[in-house]
């Protein structure tokens, strides 16, 4: 069997097509173009038909964009299409990303059918005043009743919410917190907001008209979450997802082993036989070269073995429980983990921010605040 680094387990299908652009969104979607849908479809088809042979896979996850933004019939043909390519073997995980507001019970039925068996809704916030502030377009109630679709339809489910959203506070976020755990979640994301360069919300925050979340509140949140998560039985397994035991998404849990992967559409990145590619983001772009039968991808990166191994243990950290396992680690690049990073490693024990137990090493809760910098000291 060809190890799990080398060749893909796991398939990402990009769909660009939003409703509206977030303010804070740096992915590539696109509001405006539905009409492009049904050609962007056919398009998917054909890149995934270049693989040749259909792939046996793990995991499957649709994101995006906003799948849900798809019509019905459109998401059938998406769904049957994805099965036709990328055999999801017994027992594996089908993720669609959905959006409060574009996801009705005509369409969850479509997803149940088409093999789907989790879910993942972006919520955000359930403060109106907070998604206003994001730019986002739906509105916390919606939030309720896409999950009285979700449930009854699927194993899995998860949401995603945003902390340190201009005007947000911490007793906000701690009701924020509260609705969604009364939702009942086994799965949540919770992410600290990023102004990403060229962003409307960067913008924005370049002019000076929005006021960024000060660094002690947004780590008090932070903490919060952590603490009042653990309690309520979900835990955290990556810097940012926290799940009740056996709710773990294994398609992320992929890409923090720096395992292989397919990417398939417009900006989707894959990792194929340790050569790392993406395609266009330009979604004009992507239709013209995939239609005159071109390859849609951008500039090709082959890494190096240190540069590899060095990528592996920065990802590896992020599993907050898991770690990095020295011998897996040696295993899978090649490289002693001590050799490569040791000095790094032995300061940051030093300075309590990563602890270890001879084989494993990982953050300490003080270090998950200061997580980004030293990531950035081990690249
Ligand atoms: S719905 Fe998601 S992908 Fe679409 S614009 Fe908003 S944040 Fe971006």
């Amino acid at each position: 069997m060809v190890d799990s680094w080398v060749w893909p387990r796991a398939a990402y299908i990009h769909i660009p097509f939003c409703a509206h652009k977030c303010g804070y969104c740096d992915f590539a979607s696109l509001a405006g173009v539905d009409h492009l849908a049904d050609r962007y479809l056919t398009a998917l088809e054909s890149e995934m038909a270049r693989m040749g042979t259909p792939q046996p896979v793990e995991t499957i996850f649709v994101g995006g964009g906003t799948p849900t933004r798809l019509d019905a019939g459109q998401l059938r043909r998406l769904l049957a299409m994805i099965g036709r390519w990328f055999l999801l073997e017994p027992g594996g995980e089908w993720t669609v990303e959905a959006n409060p507001g574009t996801l009705d019970e005509e369409k969850a039925d479509v997803l149940a059918a088409g093999g789907v068996n989790r879910v993942s809704l972006g919520a955000q916030s359930f403060q109106p005043g907070l998604l206003q502030a994001l730019e986002r377009n739906h509105a916390p109630e919606e939030v309720g009743r896409a999950l009285d679709w979700i449930r009854p339809r699927f194993p899995y489910w998860s949401f995603d919410l945003i902390f340190g959203v201009p005007g947000s506070t911490l007793p906000l976020w701690e009701a924020d917190l509260e609705t969604a755990l009364s939702l009942g979640p086994a799965h949540l994301s919770c992410y600290g907001l990023v102004y990403e360069k060229g962003t409307a919300l960067w913008k924005q925050w370049q002019a000076g008209q929005v006021r960024e979340v000060d660094e002690e509140a947004e780590r008090a949140m932070y903490e919060h979450t952590i603490d009042r998560l653990r309690q309520a039985g979900l835990l955290m397994y990556e810097i940012s997802n926290f799940a009740r035991p056996g709710h773990e998404s294994r398609h992320n849990l992929i890409y923090w082993a720096n395992d292989a992967y397919f990417g398939v559409g417009v900006g989707a990145a894959r990792y194929v036989g340790g050569v790392r590619s993406v395609n266009t983001r330009d979604l004009p772009a992507y239709l013209r070269r995939i239609e005159e039968g071109r390859e849609a991808t951008g500039p090709i990166e082959t890494l190096e073995p240190e540069a590899h191994a060095r990528e592996t243990a920065v990802l590896m950290l992020r599993r907050t429980i898991a770690g990095i396992d020295r011998s897996d680690f040696m295993r899978r690049t090649g490289f002693d983990l001590d050799e490569l990073a040791g000095p790094t490693l032995k300061k940051y024990v030093g300075r309590g921010l990563l602890e270890e137990d001879g084989n494993r090493v990982r953050f300490t809760r003080e270090g998950l605040f200061l997580a980004d910098s030293v990531l950035c000291e081990l690249v």
